[in-house]
């Protein structure tokens, strides 16, 4: 959301139907707008609009809150992921991208993140099944040439193709663009693909190694498949990495 005039604003939504959209709230901003209330950041919501333009952007009628995820503004782990899965999404996916699956997969991540927290597992759980989405998923469990599972500890992995090659098939052959990720990594990664909840991601256990190299991976991927700015996510992973946890408005140095 930003502002437009002194009392209007521009929301960006996602809808199942017309994909992304920036709508103008007129009077948004005005102490008795019927808006207050309705609409802020992470809201699902009922929206009416005119889909005729008026300064370029169609004018929001009506709105109304169906589930306002009031967790996600006490809990600043939560609010992490959810402005990044966002901010994510808005880079990700053209404007007017018709696609129910993500609007699926966007309201699911903000319920997950407003109901059980946040943490850089999850977030990267979000950003592989986002690709999977996309149909970009890495493939994760098996040689793409024999089919095969590793047959060493450390497999080279191609960014760029998305999938690996057994030491075999490789016949000594360098693979170009890759990262070494442990088998025992990837046989974890490749099954949490087959689940639709993100819970696996909470329960895995994972050593500090693992998850080092699981941030590492899923950053690289995405930056090379949908070609976006790395900045939201370092600071993301920022907010969860901190330890012991400490909100961000309670660090001195940033008041
Ligand atoms: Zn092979």
């Amino acid at each position: 959301m930003h502002p437009f005039t002194e009392t209007s604003r521009v929301v960006t939504w996602l809808t199942p139907a017309n994909g992304r959209i920036n709508t103008l709230l007129k009077g948004a901003l005005r102490p008795k707008s019927a808006f207050l209330g309705q609409v802020d950041l992470f809201y699902t919501c009922e929206l009416l609009y005119y889909a005729k333009l008026t300064d370029g952007l169609p004018i929001a009628r009506e709105c109304t809150a169906l589930n306002a995820r009031t967790a996600l503004r006490e809990d600043w782990r939560a609010c992490a992921v959810a402005s990044y899965l966002c901010s994510l999404l808005a880079r990700a996916i053209p404007e007017k991208a018709s696609r129910q699956d993500i609007f699926d997969w966007l309201n699911a991540a903000l319920d997950d993140a407003a109901i059980h927290g946040g943490s850089i597992p999850v977030l990267c759980w979000q950003e592989l099944h986002l690709l999977k989405t996309l149909g970009l998923a890495p493939r994760l469990a098996t040689c793409r040439e024999c089919g095969g599972g590793p047959d060493e500890p450390n497999v080279p992995f191609s960014i760029a193709e998305g999938s690996w090659r057994c030491s075999r098939c490789r016949a000594g052959t360098a693979t170009p663009n890759a990262i070494g990720i442990a088998a025992s990594l990837l046989e974890k990664l490749s099954g949490w693909m087959s689940v639709s909840s993100p819970m696996v991601a909470r329960t895995t256990r994972l050593s500090f190694e693992q998850r080092t190299a699981l941030g590492r991976f899923a950053g690289l991927f995405l930056a090379h498949h949908l070609d976006i700015s790395p900045a939201p996510r370092a600071a993301a992973l920022d907010i969860l990495s901190r330890r012991p946890p400490r909100p961000v408005d309670q660090n001195v140095a940033l008041r």
